[in-house]
Order: structure tokens, then sequence, then C-alpha cells
């Protein structure tokens, strides 16, 4: 039974989410503060820590700098919608995905899900990725849309690697310029723009309001199959 740590000050919430996961046989902690997150950690095998960002003691942001210390443990964090600065400081010090309140507790089980997958090392890589739109054979490097071939750069395919690999899940832009083209490109995020906009005309069925190559403003991109 994976262990999961709960670290939210909202006392409704907190239970709230104890009882799903309880309910789904994840072993659960809940704590309400920084401090106790940080000690509830250290006594015990952690599978996955869910932690909100707005804490009376610490900033959230320091509870994942405290945890990155010595632990690699995933960590999905809760954001208010208005606090997109603290949402890429908390993923720039280490979580691995968040989710923003107001959120469906189905939304945040499949983020869960997702995490410990990738954390187990289990989550399949898929030679032939279908979605509604188009299929990408990336063993074969082969892009079909409406049954026409379409052809893409050894570039778009690299980004388009990078991202599938993780389906439904934020790769922050940084991480995708660091994979794709160096780590001296972190900062270069007209490139993502510029290369997503490509990908979009290559492969959505419209590139205006894409359903597979999201961007997260400020963030970075997430693939919905
Ligand atoms: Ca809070």
């Amino acid at each position: 039974m994976p262990r999961v740590l709960i670290v939210e000050d909202e006392p409704a919430l907190r239970r709230a989410l104890a009882i799903n996961l309880k309910a789904r046989h994840y072993e659960v902690d809940a704590v309400g503060t920084g401090t106790d997150a940080l000690a509830a950690a250290a006594t015990g095998e952690l599978d996955l820590v869910i932690l909100d960002l707005g804490l009376p003691d610490l900033d959230g942001v320091e509870v994942i700098e405290g945890l990155r210390g010595w632990s690699q443990v995933p960590i999905i964090v809760l954001s208010a919608r208005e606090a997109q600065a603290q949402k890429v400081r908390a993923l720039d010090a280490g979580a691995d995905d968040y989710v923003t309140k107001p959120f469906g507790m189905d939304e945040l089980l499949a983020r869960i899900r997702a995490a410990l997958r990738r954390a187990e090392g289990t989550e399949p890589v898929p030679a032939v990725v279908a979605t509604a739109s188009f299929t990408l054979d990336l063993a074969a490097k082969r892009a079909t849309r409406d049954g026409a071939e379409v052809r893409l750069t050894p570039t778009e395919w690299h980004l388009i690697e990078a991202l599938v690999r993780r389906p439904g899940t934020l790769v922050p832009a940084s991480q995708l310029l660091a994979e794709v083209w160096g780590p001296a490109y972190e900062k270069e995020t007209n490139y993502l723009r510029v290369y997503f906009a490509q990908l979009r005309r290559k492969l959505e069925a419209v590139p205006g309001t894409p359903e597979h190559f999201i961007t997260e403003p400020g963030l970075g991109y997430r693939f919905e199959p």
C-alpha cells in the first residue's frame, strides 16, 4: 500500500483528502503545518506527498526544499489559482506536479497514480501513441493525421518524446528545453512557443484550440492523449 503524506492546513479539505485516499487503499498521514510535514517525512518511508503551498508556518516552497535535501519522494502541490509565481517556485524547487484549487478529486487521484507510476519506473513508454486527431509511431518515427503522413523534424520528435513519456503530466518548460536543446537553453521559452505552434499546426485538429499539446502558461506543457 503506497504511503501518502497530506499537508493541508484547512481541516475540511485535509479530512476529505484523507477519506478519499484511504477509500482507494492508500496509507495516509495527514498534517496541517510545514513543520509537522518535515517531521512526519523524517520518521518513515513515504511514497508521495500532497502539499498545500499556503501553510500557516512555513512557505510550501520551504517544505519542498527541506524534503529535496534528502528525498526524491514525488511531491504534488495544491495551489490557489492566483498563486502563479509560487507554483513556478514550487516546480523549480523540485515539486513534480501541481493541482489548482478548487480541484476535482478524480483529477488529483489521476495525478497521484501517474506520479507513483513514474516513481516506480513502471510508466510504460509507448511505441505508438494514438489520439483522436493523430497517431505517432515513436519507434518508426512516423506520424499520421487523418490517414495521411505528416513529416516531423528531428527536434519535433525529440520534443514529442519528452512529453508523451509523461502523459497527463506537467513538464516544466526549463526541463523540456534542457532535454531537447541542452542545459544552456533552459530559459529560451520562445523556442517552445515556436515549436509547439508548429506541432499544433501539423497535428492538432484545431491548432488554435489544442486538445493534446497543452500550454500551462508560465509553467510548461502537458500532453493529453
Ligand atoms: Ca492553505
